[in-house]
C-alpha cells in the first residue's frame, strides 16, 4: 500500500515526518506500507513553478491515499491566484473528485479543560460530521447580482442536489457509522427546502439497506443548539456542503485545540486525502514545537477509511490516548503540572507507546 506524502510548507514538513516515523514502525511489525514524497503548496511554486506539479499530482494518481500536511505562508501571498499554495490543494479536490468531507471532533479526557465549554459538557466527546463538499448552493447554477424590476439590486443563487449526489455521501455516512457506534443524524432543513426535503427523503429510502444503523433527522438550527447543549448526543452527522462547512467549524471549537484535529476528504472509491485542520503555522514554523498529533491522527483516518486496516488506525489513536494519559503535551496544549515536549518528542512517544 502506498502513500502519497505531501508535507507542503511551514510546519508541514515538521508534522508529516513524526506521522511517518509511524509508519515506518507500523512497516516494521509486518504492515505492508510505503511512502513517497512530493512537492505542494509554495513548495510545489518553489521546486516547479507551479502548486501542484505535474509529477505530484501522477505520484498521487499512482498511490492508495494522500497524506497531506498544510500549504501556505508570507512568503507566497503575493502570487497571483493560480500559483498560490492553496491551489494545490483545491485543484487536488477537484482532480479526485473528493466529495465528502470528514471531520471528527474528538475530545480526549486528558484535553476537555481546552474547550470553552464545561468539561463534563465536552469530556469523551466523539462525533463524526460528514459533509458533502462539491454540491449545494455554493456550486448550484444560476447564481449572480442582478437589477430587479423595482430597479434595486439583488443577490441570488441555486440550492440544487441530484439523488446521486445525496446517495453517495449517506451511504458513506452510514458505512461510517458501521465502524462506529452505528448511528446517523441527518441534518437538513426540510421543512423551508425543497432540496433538503430530497435529502431527506434519499437519505430515509436508503436507511433500508441499512436497517443495523439507527437513523435520525435533525433541523439544521436545532443541530447547531445541540451540538453546544448536549454534544455527545450524536455518533455521525451527515449534512451538505453550507450546513456542513457551518456545523464542522462549530464542532471543531468544542475541543478548543486545533492542533489535535484530523480530517479527510473521499471519493466514491474510497480514495482519499488526509490532513491536518490547521493550516501551515508560520508564526512556528522550523521551531520544533508544533503538535504533530492531528497529523499522526489523520494517518489513522487514512488507515481507517482508505485502507481498510482498522486494527493499525485503533492501535495509532490508542497510542495518543495513552501519550496524553502520560501527561504530555505540545505547546498548544500545554497546562500546568504536564510536561511540554517538542514535535519530535511527541512522536517518539506514540512511537514507544504503539
Ligand atoms: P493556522 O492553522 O496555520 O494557525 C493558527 C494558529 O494555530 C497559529 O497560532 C498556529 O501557531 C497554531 N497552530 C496551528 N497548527 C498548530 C499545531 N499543529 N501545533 C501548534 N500550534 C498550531 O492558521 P493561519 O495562521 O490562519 O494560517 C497560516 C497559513 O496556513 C496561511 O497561509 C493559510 O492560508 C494556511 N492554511 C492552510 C490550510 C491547509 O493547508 N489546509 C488550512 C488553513 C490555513
Amino acid at each position: 500500500m502506498k502513500i502519497a506524502v505531501l508535507a507542503g510548507d511551514g510546519i508541514g514538513p515538521e508534522i508529516t515526518q513524526q506521522a511517518e516515523r509511524v509508519i515506518a514502525a507500523l512497516a516494521s511489525d509486518g504492515l505492508k506500507l510505503e511512502t513517497e514524497h512530493a512537492p505542494v503548496g509554495g513548495a510545489g511554486y518553489d521546486a516547479a513553478g507551479d502548486p501542484l506539479p505535474e509529477a505530484t499530482l501522477r505520484l498521487c494518481e499512482q498511490s492508495d491515499a494522500i497524506l497531506f500536511g498544510a500549504v501556505g505562508g508570507p512568503k507566497y501571498d503575493a502570487l497571483p491566484r493560480p500559483k498560490r499554495p492553496e491551489q494545490g490543494l483545491l485543484r487536488l479536490r477537484k482532480h479526485f473528485d473528493l466529495f465528502a468531507n470528514l471531520r471528527p471532533a474528538t475530545v480526549f479526557p486528558e484535553l476537555a479543560h481546552a474547550s470553552t465549554l464545561r468539561p463534563e459538557i465536552v469530556a469523551g466527546l466523539d462525533i463524526l460530521i460528514l459533509r458533502e463538499l462539491t454540491g449545494d448552493i455554493y456550486f448550484g447554477q444560476p447564481r449572480g447580482i442582478r437589477t430587479n424590476e423595482a430597479g434595486e439590486r439583488e443577490g441570488f443563487d441555486t440550492m440544487r442536489y441530484s439523488e446521486g449526489e445525496i446517495r453517495r455521501i449517506a451511504q458513506l455516512a452510514f458505512e461510517a457509522a458501521r465502524k462506529r457506534n452505528r448511528r446517523v443524524c441527518s441534518v437538513d432543513k426540510a421543512n423551508v427546502l425543497e432540496t433538503t426535503q430530497l435529502w431527506r427523503d434519499v437519505v430515509t429510502e436508503l436507511h433500508a439497506q441499512y436497517a443495523d444503523v439507527e437513523l435520525t433527522h435533525m433541523y439544521v438550527d436545532n443541530a447547531a443548539m445541540q451540538l453546544v447543549r448536549n454534544p455527545k448526543q450524536f455518533d455521525v452527522i451527515v449534512t451538505g456542503n453550507m450546513f456542513g462547512d457551518i456545523l464542522s467549524d462549530e464542532a471543531s471549537m468544542l475541543t478548543g485545540s486545533i492542533g489535535m484535529l484530523p480530517s479527510a476528504s473521499l471519493n466514491a472509491k474510497r480514495f482519499g486525502m488526509y490532513e491536518p485542520i490547521h493550516g501551515s503555522a508560520p508564526d512556528i514554523a522550523g521551531k520544533g514545537v508544533a503538535n504533530p498529533l492531528a497529523t499522526i491522527l489523520s494517518l489513522a483516518m487514512l488507515l481507517r477509511h482508505s485502507l481498510d486496516q482498522e486494527a493499525a488506525a485503533a492501535r495509532i489513536e490508542a497510542a495518543v490516548r495513552k501519550v496524553l494519559a502520560q501527561g504530555l503535551r505540545t505547546g498548544d496544549i500545554a497546562e500546568p503540572g504536564k510536561r511540554t515536549v517538542g514535535t519530535r518528542e511527541m512522536g517518539d512517544a506514540v512511537i514507544a507507546a504503539l
